[in-house]
C-alpha cells in the first residue's frame, strides 16, 4: 500500500517531466547541438597497425565521429574530433606516425555562417529559390504550388509514412503516355542539404527550362521526384542537430536508422552496423522503418506499370557517380553499360563548371555498403539504370555536408547536364525502347 502511494505521488511528477522533455526537446533552440572547436581530420592509413588503431578508436569513443570506417591500408579517412580529444588525437598521430591534416578547426563557424542562408520556417513558397536552404514545410508547400501551377502535367504523391507523422511528398511529371520513367530520390540522409535543394532545382528546370536538351527530357520521360524521403531527420537538422543523418525512430538509448542501410538488399551485411547508436545503423530488421516500407511498396507497385527504368539517389559529398553493387565486388550484368553512362555523366559535369566527379561501381569508388536503395531498386525492381550521386564537395572537402548556399545553383546546373548526358547515353544503349519495340524484340 505504501509503495502504491509513493508510486501515485511519482506519476504526476513523471508525466510533467516527460511533458517538458518531449514537448520541447528538439524545438527549443537552446538545446541545439553545437560544434564549437570540433575539428575535421583527414588521415592516411599506411600500416595495418594504424588501421587497427583507428578501428579501436571508433569503437571506444563517441568523441570521434568517423565518416566511413577504417578497413585497410592505403585508405584516406575523415574523422570529426570533439575539442576535449584534440590533444589525444595529436598524440596518437605522432606516436603511431599517422600522416594527415586538419581540414577544419571549428565546425560551428561553418554552421553559423550557413545560418544566414537558411530561410525561416513558414516561408512563402512563392519566394522559393536556389540561393537559400529551406525547411521541410516550405519544400512541401513549394511542391504543392508547382502542382497547382502545372496541374495538367504534374501530380502530387503524398506517401503517408514517417515515424513522426511527416509526409514523404513526391510528384510525378508526365507530358505524354508511353514514356519510361526516372525516379529521383533525395534527402535520405538528413544532413546532406544539397540533395533536396538540387532535387527541387532539377524539377523546376524540367518545368520551366527553354533549353532543347532539358525540354527533351521533360517531354520524353516521366519523372518521379521525392525531394525529402527522410522528413523527420531533415527537420531535425534544422531544429536540433545540423549533422544528423538517420531517421528519428528511437531504439533504446539511441535514435535513428540509416534508411540507406535499411532496404531489403543484403540487409545488415558489409558496411552497415547493428548498433543503434552508430551512424550507419541498419535498423531492427530489413525494411523495419516506415519510410523504407512506403518507398519499397511504391516502387514495387510502380516499377513495371510506370516503366521506371532509371533510378537516381542523390547524396553528398565526395563527387561520385556510382552504380551497383555496394555490397559485393561481383560485377552487375550490365557493368560496361553503366560504366559508360556514368562516365558520360562525369564528362558533362566537368564541361559545366570544371568539377571532377569519379564514376564507377559503388564498392570500388566509395566504401562497401549494404541495404541501400539503389542496389535494391536494381535487384528487386529490375531498374537497369541505377545510380547514386555524391554531389559537391570533393572527398577532402573542408565543408563536408555544409555546402555554401551559393553553390546550390552551380551544383544543380552540372547535375542537370549529367542527367541529360546519362539519359542520352542510356537511350543510345537501348534501355528506353518503347514497350512495343521491346515486345517485338522478345
Ligand atoms: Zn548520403
Amino acid at each position: 500500500m505504501r509503495l502504491l502511494n509513493r508510486l501515485m505521488l511519482l506519476i504526476p511528477v513523471t508525466i510533467a517531466l516527460f511533458a517538458i522533455v518531449d514537448g520541447h526537446a528538439s524545438s527549443d533552440p537552446s538545446n541545439k547541438a553545437r560544434y564549437d572547436r570540433f575539428r575535421i581530420y583527414r588521415v592516411l592509413l599506411e600500416t595495418e597497425e594504424q588501421v587497427q588503431l583507428m578501428q579501436q578508436l571508433e569503437n571506444r569513443s563517441d568523441s570521434y565521429t568517423f565518416m566511413g570506417h577504417a578497413r585497410h591500408t592505403n585508405q584516406n579517412l575523415t574523422i570529426m574530433v570533439a575539442p576535449q580529444k584534440i590533444a589525444e588525437m595529436s598524440d596518437l598521430m605522432e606516436r603511431f606516425h599517422i600522416r594527415g591534416s586538419v581540414l577544419l578547426h571549428n565546425i560551428q563557424d561553418l554552421i553559423d555562417k550557413e545560418d544566414s542562408t537558411v530561410m525561416p520556417s513558414g516561408n512563402d513558397p512563392e519566394h522559393f529559390d536556389w540561393q537559400h536552404y529551406f525547411h521541410l514545410d516550405t519544400i512541401h508547400k513549394w511542391l504543392d504550388l508547382q502542382v497547382t501551377k502545372h496541374s495538367s502535367i504534374l501530380q502530387s504523391i503524398p506517401l503517408q509514412a514517417s515515424y513522426e507523422g511527416n509526409l514523404i511528398k513526391g510528384v510525378k511529371l508526365s507530358k505524354k503516355s508511353g514514356n519510361t520513367a526516372v525516379f529521383v530520390e533525395c534527402g535520405i540522409h538528413a544532413r546532406e542539404w544539397i540533395s533536396p535543394a538540387v532535387c527541387t532545382y532539377l524539377l523546376n528546370q524540367l518545368l520551366t527550362s527553354t533549353t532543347s536538351d532539358v525540354q527533351d527530357l521533360a517531354e520524353n520521360f516521366d519523372w518521379f521526384f521525392f525531394p525529402v524521403v527522410n522528413p523527420d531527420g531533415y527537420k531535425y537538422t534544422f531544429e536540433a542537430d545540423r549533422l544528423w543523418r538517420k531517421n528519428r525512430k528511437p531504439y533504446g538509448l539511441c535514435r535513428g536508422v540509416d534508411l540507406n542501410r535499411n532496404f531489403e538488399s543484403d540487409w545488415n551485411g558489409i558496411g552497415a552496423s547493428s548498433d543503434p547508436c552508430a551512424y550507419d545503423f541498419a535498423g531492427g530488421s530489413a525494411a523495419s522503418e516506415s519510410e523504407t516500407q512506403v518507398l519499397q511498396k511504391f516502387l514495387k507497385e510502380n516499377a513495371q506499370s510506370s516503366r521506371i527504368k532509371t533510378y537516381f539517389s542523390m547524396h553528398s559529398f565526395s563527387q561520385l557517380i556510382m552504380f551497383p553493387y555496394g555490397y559485393t565486388a561481383d560485377k552487375v550484368q550490365n557493368y560496361e553499360d553503366l560504366q559508360t553512362i556514368g562516365e558520360r555523366g562525369s564528362e558533362a559535369i566537368r564541361r559545366t563548371h570544371g568539377k571532377e566527379y569519379v564514376s564507377g561501381a559503388m564498392i570500388e569508388t566509395i566504401y562497401p555498403s549494404s541495404g541501400d536503395s539503389v542496389d535494391w531498386a536494381y535487384s528487386e525492381c529490375d531498374v537497369p539504370v541505377a545510380f547514386t550521386f555524391e554531389l559537391r564537395g570533393p572527398p577532402d572537402s573542408t565543408k563536408m555536408f555544409i555546402l555554401p548556399a551559393e553553390e546550390i545553383e552551380p551544383t544543380g546546373e552540372e547535375t542537370l547536364a549529367a542527367y541529360v548526358a546519362m539519359l542520352k547515353a542510356a537511350r543510345e544503349l537501348g534501355y528506353y525502347e518503347s514497350a512495343e519495340t521491346q515486345k517485338g524484340e522478345l
